[in-house]
Order: C-alpha cells, then sequence, then structure tokens
C-alpha cells in the first residue's frame, strides 16, 4: 500500500497532502481491504443513513441504507409511513435456493441427455453434497437438477444445460455454488460424453423469489394539494404504463432498485448480483416491464405488489468481512438472509409509491431538488458556514443550477 501511494505522488497523480486524505477515509483495516480488492489505494466513504416507519409482517424496523443520492431515504420513509397507516407490508417467500449452470456442448442426443441426467441425479447429489459438507451439516445442499435445451436464432438445438438448484442456507452462495459446479461437471461431461463450455451460478435467481403487497386507502394518500382518491388511479395507471413502454419501465425500476441498491449495500450484500437479477426478472416474459403492480382494488383501496429475485445472505462474501455490516444488521435487528430478503423488497415496494405518487401529481423536481439543493451548494464550493446561506438563496430565487451557486457564493464572498 505504501508502495502504491508512494507511486501516485511520484507519478504527480495525487499530493502528499491528498494520500493523507485517503488515509483518513480509511475505517476498514487495511490489511482486511488489501486482501477483498486488488491494486488497494484506500477507501472511498459514501453516506450511511436510516429509514423509518418500516412496519414488514406486523414487525417494526429501521433501515440502514448506503446511497449517494439526496431524497431517497426521505422518500422511502415517507411513503412507509402511509403504508404502516395502512397496516403495513405483508411479504412472502415461495423458495430460496441458488441457481447453478453447467452448460454441455457437442451433445448429440439431447432426450438421451435428459434420461442420462434423471438416472444419475442421486449420484450427482451425492458428489456435490461432498463438495461442500459443511453446507449439508447446516441443513442446505443440492435440492434438485432441472434440464434445458437451449435453441439457437433459428429454434435448433445448441446447448444442453444442467441447472443444479441448491439451498445454500444463510449464505448469497455463489463461492458455495460454483465449488459444487466444479465437483459435477467432469462427471457429467464423461457421463454425456460431451463438452463442458463453462459451469458458474445464475444471477437470474427466480428460485430466491420475494414479495411484498400492502394495501392502501386512497384518503390516507391526500395531500394539501391532490385529492388520495385521484392519485391512487393515477398510480395504477402509471404501472400499466410502466409495463407497456420499456423507457418508462426501466425508469420505474431503477427508482425500485434506488431502495433496494441501498440496503443490499449497507448489509455488505452484492448489489450488481441483485441488479442482474431484478432486470432479468423484469423481462423475463420477453419484454421489459415495470416490476411492480400498483391496482385500484374494488372497493378502491390501493393495492402494490413487488416481486424481486432476492438470494442475500446474512454471512458469507464481504459481509462478515465489512465492519460496517456487522453494525447495520444490529440496527435493523435482524441476521437471517430471509429476513434480510423482505426488508428489501419492502424498501424497493415504498421508494417505488413514493416515486410514482410524486410523478403522477407535482412531479419529481419540486421534492427532488429542494434535497438536492444542499449538494448543490457544495459542489460549487460553499464551506460549512456559508452552507445554510447559499442553500436559503438558492431555494429562493429558485434557479437550482451550480452557476447560480457559483454566483450566490462569490456575492457572500465580496
Ligand atoms: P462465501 O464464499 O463467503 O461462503 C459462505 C461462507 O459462510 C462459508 O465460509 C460458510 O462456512 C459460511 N457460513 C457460516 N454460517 C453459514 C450458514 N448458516 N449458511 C451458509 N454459510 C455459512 O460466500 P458465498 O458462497 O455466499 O458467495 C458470495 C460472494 O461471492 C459474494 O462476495 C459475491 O460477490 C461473490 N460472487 C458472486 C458471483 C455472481 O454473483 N455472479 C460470482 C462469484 C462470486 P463453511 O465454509 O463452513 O461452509
Amino acid at each position: 500500500l505504501a508502495e502504491r501511494h508512494a507511486t501516485l505522488i511520484a507519478e504527480q497523480r495525487l499530493t502528499a497532502a491528498q494520500i493523507e486524505q485517503l488515509k483518513a477515509a480509511a475505517i476498514i483495516a487495511p490489511e482486511v481491504a488489501d486482501s477483498m480488492i486488488e491494486n488497494q489505494i484506500g477507501q472511498f466513504p459514501l453516506p450511511l443513513g436510516l429509514s423509518f416507519n418500516f412496519l414488514i409482517d406486523e414487525t417494526s424496523y429501521v433501515v440502514p441504507m448506503v446511497t449517494e443520492e439526496p431524497s431517497v431515504i426521505a422518500a422511502s420513509s415517507n411513503a412507509a409511513k402511509i403504508v404502516q397507516a395502512n397496516g403495513g407490508f405483508t411479504t412472502t417467500i415461495q423458495e430460496r435456493a441458488m441457481i447453478g449452470q453447467l452448460i454441455f456442448t457437442d451433445v448429440s442426443d439431447y432426450e438421451a441427455a435428459i434420461l442420462l441426467v434423471q438416472e444419475k441425479e442421486a449420484a450427482l447429489i451425492e458428489i456435490a453434497n461432498a463438495a461442500q459438507p459443511s453446507l449439508v451439516k447446516r441443513g442446505g445442499g443440492l435440492r434438485r437438477i432441472e434440464t434445458r435445451i437451449i435453441t439457437d436464432d433459428d429454434h435448433q438445438p445448441a446447448y444442453f444445460t444442467v441447472h443444479l438448484v441448491v439451498d445454500v442456507q444463510e449464505a448469497m452462495g455463489a463461492n458455495m455454488m460454483n465449488t459444487i459446479l466444479e465437483a459435477t461437471a467432469t462427471p457429467l461431461k464423461e457421463w454425456l460424453d460431451s463438452a463442458v463450455l463453462m459451469q458458474i451460478l445464475s444471477n437470474f435467481a427466480d428460485t430466491s423469489l420475494v414479495t411484498a403487497t400492502c394495501r392502501i386507502e386512497p384518503h390516507t394518500l391526500t395531500t394539501t394539494r391532490f385529492e388520495g382518491e385521484w392519485l391512487a388511479k393515477r398510480i395504477a395507471e402509471a404501472t400499466r404504463y410502466a409495463h407497456l413502454d420499456p423507457y418508462r419501465a426501466a425508469t420505474h425500476n431503477k427508482g425500485i432498485m434506488n431502495g433496494v441498491d441501498a440496503v443490499v449495500l449497507a448489509s455488505g450484500n452484492d448489489t450488481r448480483a441483485i441488479e442482474a437479477g431484478a432486470h432479468a426478472f423484469a423481462v423475463r416474459d420477453g419484454r421489459y416491464r415495470g416490476l411492480s403492480d400498483w391496482k385500484v382494488a374494488e372497493n378502491g383501496d390501493l393495492v402494490g405488489q413487488l416481486t424481486l429475485p432476492l438470494p442475500v445472505g446474512s454471512v458469507g462474501g464481504a459481509i462478515s468481512v465489512l465492519p460496517l455490516a456487522q453494525l447495520t444488521q444490529q440496527i435493523l435487528g435482524i441476521s437471517t438472509a430471509n429476513k434480510l430478503a423482505r426488508v428489501i423488497v419492502s424498501v424497493g415496494l415504498a421508494q417505488n409509491l413514493a416515486a410514482l405518487k410524486a410523478l403522477v401529481s407535482e412531479g419529481i423536481q419540486k421534492g427532488h431538488m429542494s434535497l438536492q439543493v444542499k449538494s448543490l451548494a457544495l459542489s460549487a464550493g460553499a464551506t460549512e458556514s456559508e452552507l445554510p446561506l447559499v442553500v436559503a438563496a438558492l431555494l429562493e430565487n429558485k434557479q437550482l443550477n451550480l452557476e447560480n451557486a457559483h454566483t450566490i457564493i462569490a456575492q457572500l464572498r465580496q
């Protein structure tokens, strides 16, 4: 690390003072950080905040979120408060398992290959479980085997793929799964008399689906300017639109992931895995759609639902290494992967409700920019003592842009 810092100074990429700044930002022990990633030169702190009012399956949660975006936490707290007043979120988990793919080429008889895998199922389960004995001791292990014939663009069989569905217990399970896949690939290749293209887990984790639902009486949506029943209908219509237009669906889903990623990151889990799974799930029927669903029920209530693949862990990966991940787990007050997934999907639904409610009424800019204004003042160079004055002046003259922030700061300093 010292050598890397010296090189950065020698190559005039950073000054000695900036290196000190980097060092001061570090809270993970340097040797731990160095073992986590390659070419590590420092650490990159992001704000950690708390979202309130989450009543999920009759339990209240304070939710730690890591995000750089203003308004995300305020929005989720706000929407969670509305849901709380209506009885909170209800969640369900159908299954929690990880899928691993063994992809074979040069298979001459696909039907015979399917029969062979069925025949060898018990042997494969034995090999898989012997590769991860500690997982089996904890009650996990290979649960079932599925076969797929993957066709090409002309609908001709092109690959033979075997899915191993593994109960990974409290871990996210990527590394565990890859160990199991490597152990099973060789015997299976020999039995099939084919070649292995690769073996790797799938991030399209549709064996780890988690659903949150909520039911909202429309009058609880009413604001000083907008009537609840009108808002409920427009929220349902906005959802319908997001199911039809991928340009809108991408933004609709980004809003959901604002909350989801922030909790996933705070918990020390892998945000890329969750993002990849969510977007694959959004396009599962061939058309990229909004992930949530809001409908007005017969009695006029607004009913919301969100299902996401959430293969998160409570142990393993970076979770057990990052000191703050233990701390956020403590704030959240949960230690199981299932409960974490239930909280994450509820936050996603709350985030979506907040965004849709704003979008179909006063627009996103009003609330968003009033919270972004602090960041704007800071990026224009406002000092701590100047900050409240610059924020007030920006809000007063309503031109929330960097140029205006610079002008205000210059005037203050005259
Ligand atoms: P680990 O490799 O850390 O394995 C889980 C660890 O948790 C094991 O050491 C296991 O112990 C331990 N453990 C303790 N208690 C339990 C319990 N109750 N249930 C299960 N395990 C327990 O992590 P994962 O296999 O979860 O892999 C996650 C990591 O893999 C993430 O960092 C992710 O970024 C990365 N990754 C992701 C990929 C992807 O998404 N495509 C690809 C490759 C890696 P023991 O050893 O005794 O079993």
